[in-house]
């Protein structure tokens, strides 16, 4: 391809709402142009780089048996409210009506559209295994679109779906998956790690991601600096580096006793002389599903104290509330809400900073942290008053006990000796082991060789394509530009003309490009009438991996000059000599980047 004669920009400022330098990098080469939050064009230059990583996807998934369909974009209602889910997503799902008075709303994953599909013709466990996989248009109606293609509304997503006849066949389904994400992430030649996930709302248990290492990813992880566990800390197990009991000492008797002022577990610490990893604190959720306005009295509310169906939550002073273990632990489907200090206050009878377990008929969900405690303080539930030598099971009962605590750095790894340590990474890929949640609630089943009637074992497998192609510019870039990672390059090889009217030099350009394009490699020149600064500035902005250099000065002495971009190394070839040093250096980046 040639610039003269291609549409193609690049700016030399990013807009304000570019916060990471992706972002940035993305819209000052031109490669995306927003429409409205969360919507872009794809240059032509961006739609390159995801036409390649599609290749590669389906490269990798062809060769372990999975077959491309492509599904509607449109959904309607009927079907995702076979499942609940036209209510469950909320908002999430862009909703609408036809001319006729039809609801329906935009693809946002395709679980029942897929499971709707091959329900009519799987009649038998000799119709399976399946496994069927699209690469397309996604919308979802994100509350923050942000960081350009990395939180889209409209993005480009491969889905793919397992069928199974038992549990054993789809964990099986599942590993070829997970072993097809790990082909496809290491050709592109990313960092990332493989962390253990909440299965959010879709439904299912096993469950993991794919993220790639970067500063500005939005997931949290916690990863073993031992062994190879890493899980996001959403899920992460919160293990002590030793345990915390706070020694033999028997159970004193409760005494109460005043704390005016003493709200924050900082204060009561201070005035105690407890420190605060040895005191409770209790703070209070309302388990219902419904809306937070419809909560109180509302339709979505949960009848009991008022449509509130509040429950008590303790933790140690010195740890934090891990929202998704709790929604789990509550078996709800989205995180629960914390209540207003007014609401606090009625079901308590005090105001929050005075409150405690004892005397509440609530259930009180205890994370393991505070198990082994004894004698502690909390709360009296009654303004500016504490309870000390409060012990579990002689003064009030835990409802249930669980891990619902934000794991932390230093904290122990579960499979090994080693300790947590921190990373940011970028979602680009999920695989769910599902089970039967999506074929029982759709009626999906097929008949065993006894002829007994089962609901089909489900697995769902996605990959962000648009994001991907980002967290790889995340990954890659310096202060100048981009600089590609060679699988999934716009071009392999960036020609910048130096003097485009001296026709030696334009000549020998065109010759270098054909015969560059003629060994398979994809090769773009830049041969518009601009300063040479100008092109640099441009070539290094877009960032393909290897450029050349063309000139009237070099041409004097028959040479040219390559330039490595992600390295800038720079060295001198004879022109004749040209194509073969690219051709060859290309060939050992391509190895390069699958064993990264
Ligand atoms: P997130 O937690 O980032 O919102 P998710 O877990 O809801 O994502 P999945 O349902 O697992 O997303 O979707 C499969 C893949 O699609 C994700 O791993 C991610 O790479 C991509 N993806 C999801 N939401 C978006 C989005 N808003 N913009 C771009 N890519 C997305
Ligand atoms: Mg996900």
């Amino acid at each position: 391809m040639k610039w003269s004669k291609s549409y193609l920009y690049t700016l030399k400022d990013a807009p304000a709402d570019a916060e990471i330098p992706s972002h940035q990098l993305m819209v000052r080469a031109g490669l995306i142009r927003k429409v409205a939050p969360g919507i872009y064009t794809y240059g032509n230059l961006a739609l390159r780089a995801i036409r390649k990583l599609e290749t590669i996807i389906r490269e990798e998934l062809d060769k372990r048996g999975c077959q491309e369909v492509l599904m509607p974009m449109v959904h309607p209602a009927e079907l995702w409210r076979e499942t609940g889910r036209w209510s469950e997503m909320g908002d999430g799902l862009l909703k609408f009506e036809n001319r006729n008075g039809h609801e329906f709303c935009l693809g946002a994953t395709h679980e029942e559209v897929v499971t709707d599909y091959i329900r009519k013709d799987i009649k038998s466990y000799r119709d399976m295994p399946a496994n069927l996989y699209q690469i397309q248009t996604k919308y979802r109606d994100e509350i923050r679109p942000r960081f350009g293609l990395m939180r889209g509304r409209e993005f480009i997503m491969k889905d793919a779906y397992s069928f199974d006849p038992d549990p054993a066949g789809a964990l099986k389904s599942y590993d070829l998956m997970y072993d097809g994400y790990k082909a496809i992430f290491d050709r592109l030649g990313l960092r990332y790690r493989i962390v253990e996930a909440d299965a959010g709302n879709i439904g299912g248990s096993k469950t993991h991601e794919f993220q790639v290492l970067a500063e500005a990813g939005e997931d949290h992880l916690m990863v073993c600096d031992t062994c190879d566990f890493a899980a996001n800390i959403e899920v992460a197990p919160a293990l002590d580096e030793a345990p915390r009991a706070s020694g033999e000492a028997g159970l004193k008797p409760m005494e109460e006793f005043a704390t005016p002022n003493l709200k924050s577990i900082g204060a009561l610490s201070k005035a105690t002389g407890v420190p605060e990893r040895e005191l409770v604190k209790t703070m209070f959720f309302a388990a219902g599903e419904g809306p937070r306005d419809g909560r109180l009295g509302g339709d979505g509310g949960v009848p009991e104290s008022g449509g509130l169906s509040p429950v008590a939550v303790l933790l140690r002073g010195s740890d934090e509330v891990n929202p998704i273990k709790l929604k789990n632990a509550l078996g709800l489907v989205n995180s629960p809400l914390l209540l207003t200090e007014k609401e606090v206050k009625e079901v308590t009878g005090a105001w929050p900073g005075s409150c405690g377990p004892v005397g509440l008929d609530i259930p009180v969900y205890m994370d393991t942290g505070v198990a082994d405690l004894k004698n502690f303080i909390v709360g009296a539930n009654k303004d500016a008053f504490h309870l000390k030598n409060v012990n579990i099971g002689r003064d009030f009962k835990a409802t249930k006990i669980a891990d619902i605590r934000m794991a932390k750095v230093g904290d122990k790894c579960p499979k090994c000796d080693g300790a947590y340590k921190s990373m940011r990474g970028i979602e680009v890929g999920h695989v769910f082991y599902l089970g039967a949640t999506y074929s029982k609630a759709m009626g999906a089943t097929f008949l065993k060789e006894d002829g007994s009637n089962h609901p089909i074992e489900m697995g769902c497998y996605g990959i962000g394509v648009s994001r991907t192609v980002q967290a790889a510019i995340e990954q890659a870039h310096d202060k100048d530009g981009i600089a590609w990672p060679i699988g999934i390059a716009p071009f392999h090889v960036h020609i910048v003309v130096l003097d485009p009217d001296n026709p030696e030099v334009l000549q020998s350009a065109e010759i270098v490009y054909r015969d560059l394009g003629a060994r398979g490699l994809d090769v773009f020149m830049d041969d518009r009438v601009e300063r040479p600064g100008v092109k640099f500035k441009d070539a290094d902005l877009l960032g393909m991996p290897i450029r050349i250099n063309i000139g009237g000065r070099g041409l004097a002495n028959g040479e040219v000059e390559v330039i490595t971009r992600k390295t800038k190394e720079m060295r001198k070839v004879k022109l004749e000599d040209a194509v073969e040093a690219v051709a060859s250096m290309a060939t050992q980046m391509k190895k390069a980047g699958a064993r990264a």
